[in-house]
């Protein structure tokens, strides 16, 4: 299949230019290298998630003129495929089951948004307790300690060809636990896996070669590298590219629906335009 690309969104609102910036990318390197260009939806927040959102990603990303192989990967339609893999982790003795406050477990249940600031990593209260003694609500942390101890021959690294962080990435002890911590990966009871180890699953599973995505999720690849090493899965190579930007020099959120690009097709834009906002070449040739 050559180069493999994604794009993956959460169908918890609107895509903005941040997003259609993603997308294309991810695309037109795809197209470029004679590769394939996935859509994938991680809808795994119930909470958040909604089928609305998800048809205008659908209909969003067609007009800007993306094709992508059917069918789309859903990961609500997965979650039995996530536990299997929270239940060999919790055999391993590499999970621990955590009930410390749970605006924080949210918090890190969702991907990691610019501007709100990070939890500082975890203090590992729960830390000493073991699976068996699970209880209804209970998060599911990674040992942290005991994941590095599992990989004695080192814990590798990534490269990223962006432009925000160029170059080979080692991972250390000190790097993920100033930056990671014991993550929540999952909150079994309601079918819950966080999006960190969701995406690594699918990534691996759809034989993405390049993930393409924004520089917001930079530090976290630190965690899915390592959880790519301890289930013995590739680590693709990574291209975090810049942010798109309001005036104020804001990233753009799922809430800024003035930048949706749904705002921007009912004032009469049309993809050329949005590729010149975001600052993109034209489309090279119509999609195969
Ligand atoms: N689903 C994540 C989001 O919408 C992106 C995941 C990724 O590209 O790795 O923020």
């Amino acid at each position: 299949m050559g180069l493999v690309t994604r794009f993956a969104p959460s169908p918890t609102g609107p895509l903005h230019l941040g997003h259609a910036y993603s997308a294309l990318l991810a695309h037109d390197m795809a197209r470029a290298a004679g590769g394939t260009f996935l859509l994938r939806i991680e809808d795994t927040d119930t909470a958040r998630a909604r089928p609305e959102w998800e048809a205008r990603i659908f209909d969003d990303l067609r007009w800007l003129g993306l094709t992508w192989p059917q069918p789309v990967l859903r990961q609500s339609e997965h979650l039995a495929r996530y536990d299997r893999t929270l239940d060999e982790l919790a055999a391993r003795g590499l999970i621990y089951p955590c009930s410390c406050t749970r605006a924080d477990i949210r918090a890190a249940l969702s991907a990691p948004q610019e501007g709100v600031a990070a939890p500082p990593p975890y203090p590992g209260t729960c830390r000493h307790r073991p699976i068996s003694d699970r209880k209804p609500g209970d998060a599911l942390r990674l040992n942290l300690g005991r994941a590095i101890a599992a990989l004695p021959g080192g814990l590798g690294g990534f490269t990223d060809t962006g432009p925000v962080h160029p170059g080979g990435h080692a991972l250390s002890e000190e790097l993920l636990a100033a930056t990671q911590g014991d993550a929540v990966l999952g909150r079994k009871e309601i079918g819950t896996v966080s999006y960190v180890l969701a995406s690594v699953l699918d990534d691996a599973m759809q034989e993405v070669t390049h993930v393409i995505r924004g520089a917001d999720l930079f530090e976290i690849t630190f965690l899915q590298v390592l959880l790519q090493k301890l289930l013995h899965l590739p680590t693709p190579t990574y291209h975090h590219h810049r942010l798109i930007r309001d005036e104020a020099g804001k990233r753009l959120a799922k809430r800024d629906d003035a930048r949706a690009i749904a705002r921007y097709r009912a004032d009469g834009a049309d993809p050329a335009d949005i590729r010149r906002m975001v600052g993109l070449p034209p489309a090279r040739d119509p999609a195969p």
